[in-house]
């Protein structure tokens, strides 16, 4: 078996035109806010996070080394893309996700109401089962740029299995 940590932040502006954020999407949800990612892609930062889970289980290049942020091929760009080529990759090492634990954390909005759409979203892309997947969602006690609503923040642990 073989483990691997994702990590992503974005910062949160209000939707544009008001600021720079994109509409609000996570783990491939749309969720209505007033505040959204700034990213060069769709600034997905729980896809990201998975995709870094497993490239780095892998010990292939990171996210940002296969989809730079100055390739225009990936501006405002589904991040499900990005999942989905760790996916392949995972495949083809001969693994699949033996389980994978994703922590996000934000003021707002709360994830929670959208926990099992999310996860379900997720086993899709990845085309394993949901009950492999755990996400929990935290807040930052109102704390530090991502307490006061400026960025948004994920953590992905990853176990990856030899596949039968
Ligand atoms: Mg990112």
């Amino acid at each position: 078996m073989r483990i691997g940590h994702g990590y992503d932040l974005h910062r949160l502006e209000p939707v544009a035109p008001a600021g720079r954020g994109r509409p609000f999407i996570l783990g491939g949800v749309r969720i209505d806010h007033d505040r959204g990612p700034v990213g060069h892609s769709d600034g997905d930062v729980l896809l990201h996070a998975v995709t870094d889970a497993i490239l780095g289980a892998l010990g292939q290049p990171d996210i940002g080394q296969l989809f730079p942020d100055t390739d225009p091929r990936w501006e405002g760009g589904d991040s499900a893309m990005f999942l989905a080529e760790a996916a392949v990759r995972m495949r083809a090492a001969g693994y699949e996700i033996g389980n994978m634990d994703m922590t996000v954390i934000c003021e707002r909005p709360k994830v929670g109401p959208r926990k099992s759409e999310i996860v379900a979203r997720i086993a899709q892309i990845l085309g394993c089962p949901a009950d492999r997947l755990n996400l929990k969602g935290k807040t930052h006690e109102k704390v530090d740029a991502v307490g006061e609503g400026r960025a948004i923040e994920t953590h992905v642990v990853a176990l990856l299995v030899k596949s039968c």
